[in-house]
């Protein structure tokens, strides 16, 4: 095999309590599906084509890769689980990409590993291209995610409701620590291991942060950025539990996740999200209760914990007042405006008023309004139009309005119908759609060539569901 990667592994250093050790699960028959090449390049990787398919399968460990699974706890749906973990993949190791950042480079879908309790392990073809198709255009959207180097299928049929074909995804991240990450060792009060985790966390991502309280803060910032993004292109994560919510502020574990098309606040897809606790509308209230958490395990850090608990509480409490801040500025471009103020919080909310009622569709309305077109999209034209009048008189002195719409909303989005053909085709051998996908994403702004790719889903084409995988 001729390949060199130049690990550095970093968290394979940190105690021992904070991971295991566990090679991949080798698998029967790996073949490649899908390599990022832009990426592999971004992280300063040579890997000779005829080698992939073994390497991202998990069949061979390169030289100098350190493989382990991470220990985290997590709150799942307002419960607590003191004990997740890894239980699906394993980090290979960590490279320092040309950008000089530091990079995770894991492989999720690897075989079990000793926090698998009950699962398997493994991932069928689905959920890994749908992670592959979805991360890389989120990153394309310019927002913060992990990305995907290579899909690889393991030639393994794996039992889920049917037998499906298994795959392997290899994920980058800028780290895969989590807020469930703190709360395993809080939870077990064993503060060694936590200020151990701490301090690499602050090192990788916060070097700045001068105490568990700035850190804190630095990491809500991140999360009160990240949410409003998503509220802008319209994503539901669908399953925000705290250890699905990173300390580098990337989104992470795309499960089923979803872009909406016709706008509604209460739209949600996750078939485990029964109650709708994660749908559109309520991503900004969850983010701040995950950080009531995170604020919860990193107290035992302080001093005098007791005497910390009303700044740390302060600091949660602020997150709501930058999430309106940050999404009155993303929604506020959206419509043209470079500088709103919280006056135009009530011109933003009245059009999408009228897109609920008209179930207009989020992505094709917004790309529309700098065009006459736009009035196609919702039912009551004449509201509509003297929404326009005030709009209007509002843009006076935005001479780049329509310029700052353009490259804030995305002409393409990766619609569930489309991921759900992707895969189907992909299932059947056929990789063209995820090609097509993949191809047009990556230039989200801008027409796609195959322009159904913009279209909603017609009637029998839409998806009312997502799955975990
Ligand atoms: P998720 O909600 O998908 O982020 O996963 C929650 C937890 O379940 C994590 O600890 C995962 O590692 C674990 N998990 C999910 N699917 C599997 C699987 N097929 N086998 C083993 N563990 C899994
Ligand atoms: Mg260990
Ligand atoms: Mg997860």
């Amino acid at each position: 095999m001729t390949l060199h990667i130049a690990f550095d592994n970093s968290y394979a250093r940190l105690p021992d309590a904070l991971y295991t050790r566990v090679a991949p699960t080798p698998v029967q028959a790996p073949h490649l599906l899908a390599y990022n090449d832009a990426l592999a390049a971004e992280l300063g990787l040579d890997v000779a084509e005829a080698d992939r398919a073994t390497l991202f399968a998990g069949n061979t460990v390169p030289e100098g890769a350190d493989p382990l699974a991470q220990a985290y706890a997590g709150h799942q749906f307002g419960g607590f689980s003191p004990s997740l973990g890894d239980g699906r993949a394993v980090l290979l190791g960590e490279v320092i990409d040309r950008n000089g950042q530091r990079r995770d480079i894991q492989l999720k879908g690897s075989g079990r590993t000793p926090y698998s309790r009950a699962g398997d392990g493994r991932a069928w073809m689905g959920p890994v291209l749908r992670e592959y198709v979805i991360s890389e255009a989120m990153h394309a959207l310019g927002i913060p995610t992990t990305r995907a180097l290579a899909a690889v299928a393991t030639g393994e049929r794996i039992q889920r409701e049917t037998g499906l074909p298994g795959a392997v995804l290899t994920r980058v991240a800028g780290s895969h620590l989590r807020v469930g990450h703190f709360e395993y060792f809080a939870a077990r009060g064993d503060t060694a291991s936590l200020r151990a985790l701490y301090e690499y966390a602050v090192d990788r991502h916060h070097p700045d942060a001068t105490d568990p309280l700035d850190f804190l803060r630095g990491v809500i910032a991140r999360q009160a950025d990240l949410v409003t993004r998503w509220m802008g292109i319209g994503f539901i994560h669908g399953v925000m539990n705290t250890d699905n919510t990173s300390i580098s502020g990337e989104t992470i574990d795309y499960g089923p996740c979803a872009f909406m098309d016709s706008y509604h606040p209460d739209t949600v897809y996750s078939s485990i999200d029964q109650f709708g606790r994660y749908a559109y509308s309520n991503q900004p209230q969850v983010l701040p209760w995950n950080m009531a958490k995170l604020a919860s395990a990193l107290l035992p850090l302080m001093p005098d914990p007791d005497a910390a608990i009303a700044p740390f509480t302060e600091a949660v409490h602020a997150m709501p007042d930058q999430i309106e801040a940050n999404w009155l500025r993303v929604f506020g471009a959206k419509i043209g405006i470079s500088a709103p103020v919280a006056e135009d919080r009530a011109l933003i909310s009245d059009l999408l008023a009228l897109m609920q009622a008209g179930n207009s569709d989020f992505t094709n309305t917004f790309r529309a309004l700098p065009t006459d077109e736009a009035k196609d999209q919702l039912a009551d034209r004449d509201a509509f139009l003297d929404w326009v009048d005030r709009w209007h008189a509002r843009l006076e002195g935005e001479p780049d309005a329509a310029a700052l719409m353009n490259r804030t909303n995305p002409a393409v989005i990766p619609r569930n119908h489309r991921v759900e053909q992707m895969i189907s085709a992909a299932v059947e051998g056929d990789m063209a759609p995820f090609h097509t996908l993949t191809h047009a994403l990556a230039t989200p702004f801008e027409m796609p060539a195959d322009t159904t790719l913009t279209r909603p889903p017609v009637k029998g084409e839409e998806v009312t569901a997502t799955f975990c995988g």
